[in-house]
């Protein structure tokens, strides 16, 4: 077995989740990356990733459907002992996810529940399955939003599941201590590149004439942050949420 530390990032493949796996990456962890659909583009992450001399594979995963989970997680194990010669996984980074913008009178129940699958429901069984095969001292890194602090018109069922997440994530830090893991949010601001977020100039300006820094976020802002807190230096931060927005609605 190897000592080599393994991270599974969900939505690995592209925006925020491949400058995570890149940068993780570059701190010489390797990477097991998700992608939903798009395989073409996690291919593309998993070359960059070799190319800096780390192992990576891509692994196609639906959050929304956590029946497959088990599915999903027997693979995992398989390229867990075959690819990586181990059977544990060192960090999680629940990083999968899409937006919605519509208003409270407008949102539907099937946009509701899509959001609750892929922001919430998803992000709990994911996390549970993976503990199953989880280094005692490892780190989980749920992605959030600021949203969960800051209101817009138009966000409140995506921003709720990411409230909640903030919630969870205390409550992941508190009852994985006994196994000396710990478990930390990272809530990026407004985020162009990530396809997450929708790219008007008209958003583009509101975003830059709420943030102190003047600019609007890029992925490379968040994943240094998130190989930061699963490194040592970063090994008595625990229950936190950190928020990469540049200063946003100070
Ligand atoms: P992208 O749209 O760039 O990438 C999304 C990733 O998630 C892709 O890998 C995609 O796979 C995967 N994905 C999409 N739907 C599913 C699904 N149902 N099951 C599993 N994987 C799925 O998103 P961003 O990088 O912008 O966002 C990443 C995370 O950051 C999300 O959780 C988002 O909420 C959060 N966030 C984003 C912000 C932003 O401004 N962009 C701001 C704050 C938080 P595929 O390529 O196959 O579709």
């Amino acid at each position: 077995m190897t000592t080599q530390k393994i991270a599974l990032v969900t939505g690995g493949s592209r925006g925020i989740g491949r400058d995570i796996s890149i940068k993780l990456a570059q701190k010489g962890v390797d990477i097991l990356l998700t992608y939903n659909s798009n395989k073409e583009e996690a291919e593309k992450t998993v070359a960059a990733i070799t190319a800096l001399g780390r192992k990576a594979v891509a692994l196609s995963l639906d959050t929304t459907d956590s029946s497959s989970f088990d599915h999903f997680f027997s693979q995992v194990s398989q390229h867990l002992k075959n690819t990586f010669n181990t059977d544990r996984i060192d960090f999680l980074i629940n990083n999968a996810g899409t937006s919605l913008n519509a208003a409270i009178t407008d949102t539907t129940e099937a946009q509701f529940d899509e959001m609750m699958n892929i922001h919430l429901k998803g992000v709990y069984f994911l996390t549970q399955k993976a503990l199953n095969h989880f280094h005692d001292g490892g780190r989980i890194v749920n992605i959030s939003s600021a949203v969960s602090r800051v209101s817009f018109p138009g966000v409140s069922a995506y921003a709720m599941m990411k409230g909640a997440i903030d919630v969870y994530t205390r409550a992941l830090a508190l009852e994985l201590g006994v196994r000396g893991i710990s478990a930390n949010v990272v809530a990026p601001g407004a985020i162009f590149g990530g396809g997450a977020m929708e790219d008007t100039p008209e958003i583009r300006s509101f975003v830059m004439g709420n943030t102190a820094l003047g600019r609007v976020g890029i992925p490379d802002d968040v994943g240094g942050v998130v190989a930061f807190l699963c490194s040592s230096d970063a090994q008595w931060i625990n229950g936190q949420r950190i928020e990469l927005t540049g200063g946003m609605n100070l």
